[in-house]
């Protein structure tokens, strides 16, 4: 099949057999929830856009392994151009949807984990690399979702995964059989974990030789047994639940989603296991991965800016403000801020390089320079929109109100900006704006954007240890004549 339609999607989750539990219940039908569906549109758009022609080249790449013409969420990227597409396609789909469209994580997830695994293999003479290429293979010919699942709920972050009180706050296998291991745990905060086919577990951390058991990747499907998902809520999320409601939501249609995924005693075949034990490349693959998705953020959230910059100069022109300089200097700076986190990713990709299975890495300190920006720049642009935006973001009546026969005309009247401009877009823009920056909107633009694919720290440490301090002292020796001096003393 190779390329699955989105309609196709939308029925192949009818079959994945995904538990889901949302407010204490069991969902019969999870992706037909009002608070779930938009999210599944969100991804639903990844198979939508891969469908028209002109987005195509962005959307769709050619498999290494088949040949075959493939989603480029199930891409092993070939060279710099594959992760400059990679990013170029992202920024498209987050104009497209102002929210996650959660396909990113499983594809940066099939990355790390086919370079990790040919060098594992090399080091043990096991079979990963060969396995995981079967299961990539078949993630490509199926158009399949992945959930990339990396971050365990960690207990406390003072001891190791081997020495937690409770052995399951980091997953683990809990018995070897020839046949494969039972493992159990938990993965957090687990991006579009609901609307997936299959998930792909990595480490999350670095592992010592006594952390063996907590060192394991292996992929099985959503449905497996002893797998069920918690729903993660979002702020403002029951108004996708009331009626009426359309205008209120802000992005009525698309929204992001994250689940905690519990595997409770799950049984994983030896095919589809792709580290287990072999603690010391447990390092190399969190940091690709995380590599990878730090890439990815100055994409996606480049794309919802995008849209709120857009709704930032609605909002203005609606108040008749446009032409205000102070109004212009903002929507500069908003964009200014924007097209720098862009710039990041595409130059972490264009000084991206080959790994030894044959993929390409982005270049590390870029990419880590990127996502620090990300973890501070959407919180100025969205600053900078609630300015514009103005006091009314946050007391607007309701859309019953503003509908109402008796007090929806005061609405009218009283809210009302340029004489000619219909009041409901006016609404319509500002609820846009608090969707993004205060709404379900802001689980994805802002809290995700500072912890997502690592938080602030996590891209500092790696900074530190890729900054080279002793050859920029060098640097800075020679051109202040400290070494010519020593020279010329000694
Ligand atoms: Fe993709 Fe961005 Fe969502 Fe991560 S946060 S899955 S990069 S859209
Ligand atoms: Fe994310």
């Amino acid at each position: 099949m190779a390329l699955m339609a989105k309609q196709q999607y939308l029925d192949s989750l009818k079959q994945t057999g995904v538990k889901v539990y949302l407010f204490g219940d069991l969902l019969d039908n999870p992706h037909e929830h009002p608070m779930i569906r938009a999210s599944v549109n969100c991804i639903g758009m990844t198979y939508e856009l891969a469908e028209i022609p002109e987005f195509q080249e962005h959307m769709t790449a050619t498999s290494h392994l088949t040949g075959n013409k493939i989603n480029r969420f199930t891409h092993i990227f070939q060279g710099t151009d594959d992760l400059i597409a990679k990013v170029k396609m992202q920024r498209v789909l987050g104009q497209r949807t102002a929210s996650c469209f959660q396909r990113c994580v499983g594809m940066d997830a099939i990355n790390a984990v086919y370079s990790t695994t040919f060098e594992v293999d090399q080091d043990y003479g096991t079979n990963y690399h060969e396995n995981f290429k079967k299961f990539v293979e078949m993630v490509q010919d199926k158009d399949l979702v992945v959930v990339g699942a990396m971050t365990d709920p960690k207990g406390n972050r003072k001891l190791r995964p081997s020495k937690q009180a409770d052995p399951d706050l980091y997953l683990h296998v809990v018995e070897r059989r020839p046949d494969g291991v039972i493992v159990r745990g938990a993965k957090a905060h687990q991006t579009g974990a609901v609307n997936s086919h299959e998930i792909l577990v990595m480490p999350t951390i670095s592992m010592n030789p006594e952390d063996k058991d907590y060192a394991i990747s292996f992929a099985v499907p959503v449905g497996a047994e002893g797998i069920f998902m918690i729903y993660g809520r979002q702020s403002s999320d029951t108004r996708k639940m009331e009626e009426s409601a359309d205008l209120d939501i802000g992005n009525y249609t698309f929204s992001g989603q994250e689940a905690l995924i519990i595997f409770d005693n799950v049984f994983v075949p030896n095919e589809r296991i792709f580290l287990n034990g072999e603690t010391e490349h447990s390092e190399n693959l969190v940091e690709r991965f995380a590599a990878y998705h730090r890439q990815s953020y100055g994409g996606c959230k480049v794309g919802v800016a995008d849209v709120l910059i857009g709704a930032a100069a609605l909002a203005a022109e609606f108040n008749g403000v446009e032409k205000a300089n102070h109004i212009k200097d903002k929507l500069i700076e908003m964009t200014h801020l924007n097209e720098t986190l862009y710039s990041g990713s595409i130059a972490c990709s264009a000084l991206g390089y080959r790994m030894p299975a044959g993929n390409y890495l982005v270049d590390l300190m870029l990419a880590n320079v990127t996502k620090q920006n990300v973890t501070r720049f959407p919180y100025e642009i969205t600053r900078l929109a609630e300015d514009i935006g103005g006091g009314l973001l946050a007391t607007m009546p309701s859309e019953k109100d503003y509908k109402d026969s008796k007090i929806g005309p005061y609405c009218e009247k009283y809210l009302k900006g340029v004489e000619d401009i219909p009041t409901e877009y006016r609404l319509r823009a500002l609820r846009l704006i608090e969707n993004i920056a205060l709404g379900p909107g802001a689980s994805v633009y802002r809290v995700e954007s500072l912890h997502g694919a690592g938080s602030p720290q996590a891209q500092r440490i790696m900074i530190a240890r890729l900054a080279n301090f002793d050859v920029k002292k060098k640097f800075a020796r020679l051109i202040a004549g400290i070494d010519k001096t020593k020279t010329e003393n000694n």
